[in-house]
């Protein structure tokens, strides 16, 4: 039975960008320094430092709007966000409000076999808060001290149209707006750091109704399987109240990965408490045409254009293509790999298999992206040549790439100081079946009475005693042979 209900859901994102300096001030943005060794005068608000606009951010800013079509304002606003809280010395956090940098846009992903379009509203610039360290010492008592190192971090706020209908397609969504900023340098990406953080709103309301119902906002998620979870969780929740017969109520939410559920943090904010009003202190920011003109030729191809040509032009399936130009920025490796085994859709197409199979399982494992793997493209090309040559068989190429992931190194080199040249050798490899068959009598003859197809069974036994070196074609030839053609 389907479902009578329709969730709805717009993220607003914060992607910190990745400039050397903060939004305001010339402090380092670097992550992980002592607390408080990384704050000017202007993060600590100390009286008379006024804030100048980084013109980096800026041109982050920009460089996202262009890639997903939006309007670049040419004259945009900061304002203050008027509010209280311990890690934010102002009394005011500088954004952008009526006029931001960003305008519209969308961001194209492929989602259940189709490309989907997720609209944006905007995307705006702002400064980040500090953070409370709680559970410090201080003078031997327990306390919580104020870290003001993350103070003023350049961050766009990107904001979605309420147009997701799925928890599913939001975390795609999400992904595909991560692969997109990392695609183009403009934020690390880092989610344990908190370089991308996801803000879900989220309402349910009839299916066919015309008026959204009264969201929860779910703050503040850097995983997207959290995400995915989170959204769940909540449009569950929120069918169940309004079954009862029950209101939902406009409140900012936390999600809890540990019990599954989102819990409320406090009630929502209007706009309007917020006392905004334009920044004093900073001119508008003015963005000429003729940077926008070269920016726009600077641009680089974006990752549904590159999707669409390893479709075209090297015959990779929707699926594998989208995988490489996904969120796990295989799509450069991908193209020096492929580069250095000189091209060709046969190529293409083994290449893709070890990146989209064996190699994101290593990249799984141990949370490398591809530019920390001690495996190079063109290292990949080499093993894939050994392959060919029959230099290796599979299940060597296999031992060699993680070898070459975890370690690095000259595959040939390994293929001989580990001893992983494949058996072609028919000599060797018909020892290996005789003394196989001669070893299982019984297997013998329940497969040649053919009661039961035990090749399968023949060949993991040769290539065990082959230790897993044989070549397979030499081993299905002879063994076909010896047991009368199976
Ligand atoms: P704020 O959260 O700052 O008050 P907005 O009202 O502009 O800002 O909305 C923020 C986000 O909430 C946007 O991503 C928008 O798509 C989403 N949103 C607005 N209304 C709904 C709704 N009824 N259900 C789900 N998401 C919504
Ligand atoms: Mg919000």
């Amino acid at each position: 039975m389907s479902s009578p209900w329709e969730i709805v859901i717009g993220l607003e994102t914060h992607v910190q960008l990745s400039t050397a300096s903060k939004m305001f001030s010339d402090a380092p943005t670097a992550f992980g320094a002592a607390p408080n060794t990384q704050a000017s005068a202007v993060d600590l608000a100390l009286p008379g430092a006024l804030p100048v606009a980084n013109r980096a951010a800026v041109e982050r800013a920009i460089r996202l709007g262009l890639a997903v079509g939006a309007t670049i304002a040419p004259v945009s606003v900061f304002a203050r966000k008027n509010y209280f809280y311990p890690d934010l010395p102002k009394g005011y956090q500088i954004s952008q409000f009526e006029i931001p940098v960003v305008q519209g846009g969308h961001v194209p992903f492929l989602f259940n076999g189709a490309v989907r379009q997720v609209e944006l509203t905007r995307a705006h610039l702002e400064e980040d808060a500090g953070k409370s360290v709680h559970g410090i010492s201080f003078e031997g008592q327990d306390a919580t001290g104020i870290d003001l190192n993350r103070a003023g971090t350049p961050l766009l706020e990107v904001v979605s149209e309420p147009v997701m209908r799925s928890a599913a397609e939001a975390a795609a969504y999400a992904r595909a707006l991560h692969a997109l900023v990392v695609w183009l340098d403009i934020c690390d990406g880092n989610l344990q750091e908190g370089s991308f953080r996801c803000d879900a709103n989220v309402s349910v309301m009839r299916k066919g109704a015309t008026q959204y119902g009264t969201r929860a906002e779910i703050k503040n998620m850097n995983s997207f399987r959290y995400l995915k979870q989170a959204v769940d969780y909540e449009a569950r929740r929120q069918v169940e109240l309004v079954e009862a017969g029950q209101p939902v109520v406009q409140e900012t939410r936390l999600y809890d990965p540990a019990r599954g559920e989102t819990r409320s943090m406090r009630s929502k904010e209007e706009a309007h408490d917020y006392r905004y009003f334009p920044e004093p202190d900073l001119p508008p920011v003015r963005v000429g045409e003729a940077l926008v003109a070269r920016m726009r030729a600077e641009q680089p191809e974006l990752p549904r254009a590159r999707a669409a040509r390893y479709q075209g032009s090297l015959g990779l399936s929707a699926q594998d293509a989208g995988v490489l130009v996904g969120d796990g920025g295989l799509a450069d490796f991908f193209d020096a790999a492929l580069s250095a085994r000189g091209g060709g859709a046969e190529a293409a197409k083994k290449v893709a298999n070890w990146l989209i199979g064996e190699l994101s399982r290593l990249a799984n494992e141990t949370g490398l992206p591809p530019r920390a793997w001690k495996l190079t493209p063109a290292r990949l090309a080499e093993v894939l040549g050994l392959l060919d040559a029959g230099t290796v068989n599979g299940a060597g190429a296999k031992l060699l790439v993680e070898e070459l992931f975890r370690h690095g190194g000259d595959p040939a080199e390994l293929v001989r100081r580990r001893g992983l040249a494949q058996v072609s050798d028919e000599g060797a490899i018909e020892a290996a079946v005789d003394a196989v068959l001669a070893a299982s009598p019984a297997e013998v003859e329940r497969h040649r009475s053919g009661k039961k197809d035990l090749t399968g069974f023949f060949v993991g036994q040769v290539m065990k005693a082959l230790k897993g070196k044989g070549n397979p074609g030499v081993v299905n030839a002879l063994l076909k042979k010896k047991l009368g053609g199976g």
